[in-house]
């Protein structure tokens, strides 16, 4: 059997997965900053996440996922101000509304979703172990970690750091570092600013060290995967590398797996700063399908690759869905225990062994369909046939999740009809008139007959 093979940014190589324990895989994937909502970069490198999760699930993984929530930051720290609020306050609409959007992309729920605000203990628990190991100094009140006690420094990024210089000051926010490269463990309080007292000072953490401290507290101090959009290499993960491995003494994680970025039409990261970035909910707004937005960011190119947004991309991904969705109805109802046929199973399930290639999988499934439709055009194709393409299509939809197959949206029509009624028996027709509406965009149309029941029939 083929293995399943990840591009680890450490080595710069595609590996072999092997996890530390064997049958059980830990990973973290750094999740958004709660400042606003997430735009639909921030949501390529989630769903990429989605498919990796996918994928080591269907290979038999049992999967502990953490995604942490940076809660606070400058921007919410300064913005919480602005509203009069708590931190707490601000953050939730966009804690709420992030989680909404997981949904809304059929996004698989990770096992924990650990806040930084609820972690400030473990942080300063994790400080006080690389001051005691010599790792840090203090200027102003303010802890940093000294880059020069870590000679790995640079390893993931692949950087020469040797070439910058002390006294180079290359962060001009920062007057307090002996040495440009060093970074900030823990902020000295700044008077109008939320900050928490412990013994390292009143203040609040860095950026940084809350996934350190984070990850090792759900994960244990070496674990199997961490991933993250390629902005995060440097300096984030590069500085989750120094602190947790200057305070364990031990590999801090074994597969670093990073996504390229998702980019506006002219070819620039799509932003918040650039404010060329779009949200989904501008584009559930502007008419587009969910599982449209969800299909275009995780096939559109593989994960490694940049791909540039554009509504061709969402067009194509529409069509795309629409000749699954018309192959499951020509399908028509057959067995559903089936196996897929060897061959493109074996073909979709080595796309995707092959550091996840989701687009050539796609190619090879395509393929198929085209196939299988001209054995069904000229009646050749045998019911166990059907039944293996059935069977194909839903193996395929384990990742995919964009597929609608007949039975379910029969079972999905028939319980909206059910809450319609329940809607108009006590006088809701609001509600009802809603799902009427709801029911016409799934292309389904409703006729209420004179006996009191209801029938309906698809339109499209
Ligand atoms: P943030 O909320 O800025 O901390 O970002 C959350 C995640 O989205 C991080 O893993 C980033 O690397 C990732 N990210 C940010 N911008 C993009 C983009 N344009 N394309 C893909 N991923 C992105
Ligand atoms: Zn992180």
């Amino acid at each position: 059997m083929t293995p399943l093979r990840l591009h680890n940014t450490m080595s710069g190589q595609l590996e072999e997965f092997l996890p530390i324990e064997p049958g059980h895989v830990r990973m973290y994937t750094c999740g958004p900053t709660v400042h606003d909502n997430a735009h639909i970069g921030n949501f390529r490198t989630f769903l990429f996440e989605d498919l990796l999760r996918r994928v080591l699930i269907q290979q038999g993984y049992r999967v502990m996922q953490v995604m942490n929530l940076t809660d606070v930051e400058d921007r919410i720290i300064k913005k919480a101000a602005e509203h009069g609020q708590t931190i707490d306050e601000f953050t939730e609409r966009y804690i709420k509304a992030f989680f909404e959007d997981l949904d809304t992309l059929r996004i698989e729920r990770a096992e924990h979703y650990p806040r930084a605000t609820q972690h400030i203990f473990e942080m300063v628990s994790l400080i006080e172990v690389l001051n005691e190991k010599g790792h840090t100094y203090v200027t102003d009140g303010s802890t940093y970690f000294r880059i020069a006690t870590f000679p790995r420094y640079g390893a993931l990024a692949h950087l020469d750091v040797s070439g910058l210089k002390a006294g180079a000051r290359v962060d001009v926010d920062d007057y307090g570092k002996d040495d440009p490269r060093d970074f900030v463990l823990w902020k000295a309080r700044k008077p109008e600013e939320q900050s928490w007292e412990t013994p390292l000072g009143a203040g609040r953490p860095g950026w940084h060290i809350e996934c350190s401290a984070m990850s090792m507290k759900y994960l244990g101090e070496s674990f199997d995967i961490h991933t993250g959009g390629v902005d995060n290499i440097f300096p984030h993960h590069e500085n989750e590398i120094a602190q947790s491995e200057a305070a364990t003494g031990k590999t801090f994680v074994r597969y670093w797996l990073h996504a390229q970025h998702l980019q506006d039409a002219v070819g620039e990261k799509m932003s918040k700063r650039l404010k060329n970035f779009t949200t989904l909910r501008d584009l559930i707004d502007e008419g587009y399908q969910p599982r449209a937005i969800r299909y275009a960011l995780m096939t559109g190119a593989h994960y490694r690759s940049p791909l540039a947004f554009s509504p061709e991309l969402l067009k194509a991904a529409d069509s795309a869905i629409k000749r699954l969705n018309e192959f499951a109805v020509r399908l028509g109802s057959v067995m559903t225990d089936a196996e897929p046929p060897a061959d493109i199973r074996v073909r979709w399930d080595d796309a995707l062994k092959d550091d996840l290639n989701l687009p050539a999988a796609v190619g090879h499934l395509f393929e198929f369909i085209k196939a299988f439709n001209t054995a069904l055009e000229s009646g050749k194709a045998r019911p166990d046939e059907r039944a293996g393409a059935m069977a194909m299509l839903q193996h395929a939809n384990r990742i995919l999740d964009v597929i609608e197959f007949p039975e379910a949206v029969d079972a999905e029509v028939e319980r909206l009809i059910a809450e319609r009624q329940a809607a108009r028996d006590r006088r809701d027709f609001a509600r009802a008139d809603e799902i009427r509406r709801q029911l016409l965009t799934m292309g389904i149309q409703l006729d209420d007959t004179r006996d009191g029941g209801t029938r309906w029939k698809r339109i499209r």
